[in-house]
């Protein structure tokens, strides 16, 4: 299972150890923070990104 932002998908996330409530996460690609980030597996992580970067 791999965590991906729920914003933009990505999976450049950089962890922060909670101060006493649980871990936060911060996305590398769009500086979303939060503690909701959810976790896929691989090949639904490439799905998702091959989408967002897919050109109209
Ligand atoms: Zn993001």
């Amino acid at each position: 299972m791999v965590r991906v932002c729920p914003v933009c998908n990505s999976r450049r996330i950089d962890v922060w150890l909670g101060r006493g409530c649980g871990n936060m996460y911060k996305c590398l690609d769009c500086d979303y923070q939060g503690i909701i980030f959810i976790e896929v597996d691989e090949e639904t992580a490439q799905k998702l990104s091959n989408e967002k970067q897919q050109p109209e």
